[in-house]
């Protein structure tokens, strides 16, 4: 049967991918520690899986507006008024099937065929290929983890052309847990409002910042940086809501609306009952947040300070997320276990068949040299992680 040229090009995710592995080996009755998939091991909290239910009780079970609930969408403007002071109208917000749906929306409103997007690596997986299927282009920005992964202005002014429209950022960043510094944000405002370009603020981990440091959005600098920004977010990783699919867009009112247009065309609403689960979770007690936080915390110090302690092994301390993003080039061109080990993906492979440690490859973020693996599992299985990976190493 015939395949377009556009689903030839596509390979699944690699992070799903991994954890998908992981969850098939373990299925077979292996022992695999996973490290692989940015997933809060977390349940969702009860009170959200109640009113979960009560929406199934009152029957909403049929469609909703394309672009969500009303509530939600007030709820969503609420919040980022609270929270980060931020104004927005509930007509400027299109909530989507989770915040992957919702960045796919995005590109698929903005972009035009050709168009460029500046992306900084290490990049969440899906950005470069969700941006080409959308006929755009990513120009990738390299950052270093020497620099806690900022990127370097000039780099940036260098890269925009006739045909960028758009600066990504995602801070915190999956996959580093790098947060842009707010001199790093400002510069960025400042190139995007002297070349027009439209800011899309990834902000799924905005409630994973370790050590009390507060979340800085963009959009949060200025009122012209506001008005050229498109918040994404969702609900899964604060409340450990991965499954339900809620996200979102929040962005001028005009382009919230073509958005959910592309919406009503392609998958109609998101799930009724998430919908009013996402809705219990932004307007109910928000302890369970902070409760996951210092859990989070406890794990991000016990990794790195176990990974630093393996020789040849490089480890940021990431201010947000949940992943720990080592650099482990000194292992590259090794050969370990009688298998020559050149590439992360190669090391990735032989720490899942050889120590049954699931990990993802630097190079699925546009990073060799590293390997990410998320802390969303308990210490005891850092622990055990860690002694397999020395192991495996030979250190
Ligand atoms: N964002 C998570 C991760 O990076 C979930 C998997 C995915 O959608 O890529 O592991």
């Amino acid at each position: 049967m015939k395949i377009s040229q556009r689903a030839s090009h596509i390979q699944p995710s690699p992070t799903i991918g991994m954890a998908a592995r992981a969850k098939a080996m373990i299925g077979e009755g292996l022992d695999v520690i996973s490290f692989a998939v940015g997933e809060p091991d977390f349940p969702t909290p009860e009170h959200i899986c109640a009113a979960a239910c009560a929406a199934l009780e009152a029957g909403h079970t049929k469609y909703t507006a394309a672009s969500g609930i009303p509530e939600l969408k007030a709820a969503i403007v609420g919040r980022l008024q609270t929270e980060f002071g931020l104004d927005y109208d509930a007509d400027q917000v299109c909530i989507s099937n989770g915040g992957k749906h919702a960045l796919m929306n995005i590109w698929k409103t903005m972009l035009d065929p050709g168009d460029e997007v500046i992306v900084f690596a290490p990049y969440w997986v899906s950005y470069p290929v969700q941006i080409e299927l959308c006929g755009g282009h990513p120009v990738i920005i390299m950052t270093n983890s020497s620099r806690g992964f900022q990127p370097d202005l000039d780099e940036v002014r260098e890269a925009i052309t006739s045909r960028t429209v758009a600066i990504l950022i995602n801070s915190p960043s999956n996959p580093t847990g790098g947060i842009f510094e707010r001199e790093i944000l400002e510069g960025l405002a400042a190139i995007a409002a002297e070349h027009d370009l439209t800011i899309i603020s990834d902000e799924i981990y905005k409630h994973l910042i370790y050590q009390g440091r507060e979340h800085l959005s963009i959009a949060m600098l200025d009122e012209e940086t506001r008005q050229r920004t498109i918040l994404a977010d969702g609900v899964a990783k604060s409340y450990s809501m991965t499954g339900w699919r809620i996200g979102w867009l929040v962005g001028p009112q005009q382009f919230a609306a073509k958005a959910g247009s592309i919406q009503s065309q392609e998958t109609s609403n998101p799930c009724s009952i998430s919908q009013y689960a996402a809705l219990a979770a932004l307007t109910g007690p928000q302890d369970c947040v902070a409760q996951m936080r210092e859990q989070f915390e406890q794990r991000r110090d016990f990794f790195v300070g176990a990974l630093r302690e393996i020789e040849g092994i490089e480890c940021n301390m990431p201010p947000g997320a949940f992943y720990v993003f080592p650099d482990i080039s000194a292992y590259l061109g090794r050969e370990l276990a009688g298998r020559k080990i050149a590439t992360s993906l190669e090391l990735a492979e032989y720490l899942l068949e050889d120590s049954l440690i699931s990990t993802v490859p630097g190079s699925a973020f546009g990073a060799e040299g590293f390997l990410r693996l998320s802390f969303a599992c308990s210490v005891e299985d850092i622990k055990r992680g860690v002694e397999r990976l020395k192991a495996a190493l030979g250190a």
